[in-house]
């Protein structure tokens, strides 16, 4: 018999079993995936499988508020950072993972626990508890239902972009070249191909004119900055990808020894460097539209694609509203969310709000309820800004950002000011963890 029931192994499920686990705690970790279902966007049965980009983001824990984030969880022994970081692939200052390796570092290592049992099922009803709901923008339908029923209100949803996956082998190196913007990172982190003024011209015009997957409602998704669509950029003006996912600033072209008008970016996608993904190209084009529009980008001409760029649907709850300050659900309190479907956005965050659920569960049935973290530290200020800061109306998923942190009091220098955030902030989990 189990102590708690985790729901969904994806990023936050398994970092939450993994908590617990070494707190003591036995743990049951429900997944549906090799269990006969799956996700519109898993590939895979491996648990904490990562659906699209293969970055971790900033790891500068310095003036970087999700870099802060990952030294929080290295320091509260994270298992998807020590998993990350044993499975690093070349990205400059960002964290960038081999996605197999990955993924298969951290099903390893939760199976080989002692405390855990992994089972391949689909969960329809909410336990009685404890437990833990980690299943993702992507819950499995009848479990959405019952939490909706639970909850009496409806989830929002709406939809993500995942970008393109390009064979290295495939890009002619004649045309591109490798290189980090300002030379940063070893020079190899990158490969770039540049556009003319007259290519950038046709581009955007060929991407506006091509064909759409169609959605109903469409019109009212409520895209993210980081994650909206190329298509969608484009129709904001001529120049917006151009000072978006297409800017040349910083890129030489050894050709020509310049900046070319526009560029398209590719990062290394796999720790043996044959798949490099199209930084910044989520889409919603048709499949056979974008191999077509992107082979008209120089040096894809050739290109052959792992993966085309997609679109999917996004659970989330009102948390604000419904759970409390240590995740709990107000009207059930032996049922715990995390992850994505609490309303943070990314990898890294849901695997923070894993960790919090874990720490949070493990105090409680050890009887000694934890306070949540200070609000000055990257974990705290995620976690308030979920359980209440954020306004519920208009609650919307958000990544770690120092506008969730109590602001610096004070006249200060402004390129001070990161570095004033992450020292306070380590001094905060310090006293915290003491
Ligand atoms: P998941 O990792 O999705 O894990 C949930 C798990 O629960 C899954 O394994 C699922 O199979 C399982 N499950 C669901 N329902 C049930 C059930 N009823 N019973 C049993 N198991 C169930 N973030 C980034 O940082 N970078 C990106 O590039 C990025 N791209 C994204 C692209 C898409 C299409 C989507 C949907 C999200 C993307 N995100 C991205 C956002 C987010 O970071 C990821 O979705 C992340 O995996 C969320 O972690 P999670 O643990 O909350 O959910």
């Amino acid at each position: 018999t189990h102590h708690i029931h985790i729901v969904g192994g994806g990023l936050a499920g398994s970092e939450a079993a993994w908590q617990l686990a070494e707190a003591g705690f036995r743990v049951r970790l429900s997944e549906m995936r090799g269990g006969g279902d799956t996700t519109p966007a898993h590939q895979s049965d491996s648990l904490a499988e990562l659906v699209c980009s293969n970055s971790f983001r900033s790891d500068d824990a310095e003036s970087n508020a999700v870099g802060l984030l990952h030294q929080e969880m290295r320091a509260l022994g994270s298992l998807i950072m020590r998993a990350g970081d044993a499975h690093r692939v070349p990205a400059g200052s960002a964290l960038a993972v081999d996605r197999d390796g990955f993924s298969a570092g951290v099903t390893e290592a939760l199976a080989a626990h002692p405390n855990i049992t992994i089972v391949r099922e689909r969960v329809d009803a909410l336990p009685e508890g404890p437990a833990i709901i980690a299943t993702g923008p992507l819950t499995a339908p009848a479990l959405a239902e019952a939490i909706g029923a639970e909850t009496g209100k409806e989830s929002l949803a709406f939809f993500d972009a995942i970008a393109p996956i390009v064979h290295r082998e495939t890009i002619d190196m004649s045309i591109a070249w490798f290189q980090s913007r300002w030379d940063k990172g070893d020079g190899k982190d990158y490969i770039n191909c540049p556009l003319d003024k007259e290519q950038y011209a046709a581009f955007v015009a060929a991407l506006l004119a091509a064909e759409k997957t169609e959605y109903r409602g469409w019109e009212n998704v409520p895209y993210f900055e980081g994650c909206m669509p190329i298509e969608v950029m484009a129709e904001r003006g001529p120049e917006t990808l151009r000072f978006g996912p297409m800017k040349p600033v910083g890129l030489d072209d050894p050709r020509t020894g310049r900046w070319p008008y526009a560029v398209v970016q590719l990062r290394q996608d796999n720790a043996t460097g044959t798949l490099w993904n199209i930084v910044g190209f989520q889409t919603k084009l048709k499949h056979a539209e974008q191999v077509r529009l992107f082979r008209t980008i120089p040096g894809l001409e050739q290109a052959e694609f792992a993966r085309l760029g997609g679109l999917h649907r996004n659970t989330f709850l009102r948390s604000p509203e419904l759970l409390d300050p240590e995740l709990r659900l107000k009207s059930r309190p032996a049922i715990r969310f995390a992850g994505q479907v609490t309303g943070c956005e990314g990898y890294i965050e849901s695997a923070a709000v894993g960790l919090l659920a874990g720490r949070f569960a493990a105090a409680e049935l050890a009887g000694k309820p934890l306070a949540p973290p200070p609000v000055e530290t990257a974990l705290g200020a995620l976690l308030h800004h979920i359980t209440g800061a954020a306004v519920a109306e208009t609650y919307q998923p958000m990544n770690v950002n120092f506008g969730l942190f109590p602001p610096i009091e004070g006249r200060t220098r402004k390129a001070d000011r990161k570095r004033m955030y992450t020292d306070r902030a380590r001094t905060a989990l310090a006293a915290w963890i003491g």
